[in-house]
């Protein structure tokens, strides 16, 4: 899982080096697509298929800019333009193990709720890296993602929520990103062992959510924007391992 790890934290380093004003997100797919194959893994995101869509999944990366909060589709009709963030979400199988990631860039110049979205977004990520180790209770650390959003104003996606992974990229846990009491009723105790991929989803407005026609992109409601970060967690003695960063 750490080597699968590193190829989906390269990838996305580079993503996020090149993405740029003028540049298509079909530009982006390709480029991680040909490093997964460099990398003799393969591209998790690709023909999943869910109930909704008529297509399975074309994309390796899924590319979300501003009201799009997940599995935007990258396409070489759509122009990254500034002032834009985009949110790229990735994963790879390699060896038989999974990772996952998402990190939300921004495009050229953005306006300043713009970066506090991001910057909270990465801190309410930060929070649960910070807080990760064997004993905890997974509650405790999805109320203090939570309070954090929503102490800056933001608002936390409740459609969504991290998973475990492993040899599937999703598998049991669902990992929250706030506080339910389903979660309560049944609480994640956190041990040494367990990897989860942690990815919240924080919008600038409102919580909720509706999905486009053709299945897959998620979009704010509201229309307003949405940021969202993603590493794969390793519960290892005393903390986590971060599988996914650079
Ligand atoms: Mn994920």
């Amino acid at each position: 899982m750490r080597q699968a790890g590193a190829v989906v934290a390269e990838v996305l380093s580079e993503l996020q080096k090149v993405a740029k004003p003028g540049m298509t997100t079909a530009a982006l797919d390709a480029i991680a697509l040909r490093m997964t194959a460099a990398a003799g893994a393969e591209a998790l995101f690709k023909g999943v298929r869910n109930a909704q869509a008529r297509q399975p999944f074309p994309g390796a990366i899924c590319a979300s800019i501003d009201d799009e909060v997940v599995h935007g589709i990258p396409s070489d009709r759509v122009v990254l333009r500034e002032g834009s963030i985009l949110s790229l979400d990735f994963g790879v199988r390699l060896n038989g193990y999974c990772g996952d990631a998402a990190v939300t860039v921004p495009i050229g110049r953005i306006a300043e709720g713009n970066e506090r979205l991001l910057r909270t977004t990465q801190d309410v990520l930060a929070i649960a890296i910070d807080r990760v180790r064997p004993g905890v209770r997974w509650s405790e650390v999805a109320g203090r993602m939570q309070r954090h959003a929503e102490s800056a104003g933001f608002s936390v996606v409740r459609d969504f929520v991290g998973h475990g992974i492993g040899t599937k990229m999703h598998e049991d846990p669902k990992v929250p990103n706030f506080v339910s009491d389903e979660l309560l009723a049944d609480d994640i105790v956190l041990a040494e062992g367990m990897v989860l991929a942690v990815e919240p989803m924080i919008n600038a407005g409102t919580y909720a959510v509706r999905t486009l026609g053709n299945g897959w992109t998620v979009v704010t409601r509201d229309g307003r924007c949405s940021a969202h970060f993603e590493h794969t967690l390793a519960v290892v003695k005393g903390g986590c391992e971060v599988l996914t960063r650079k």
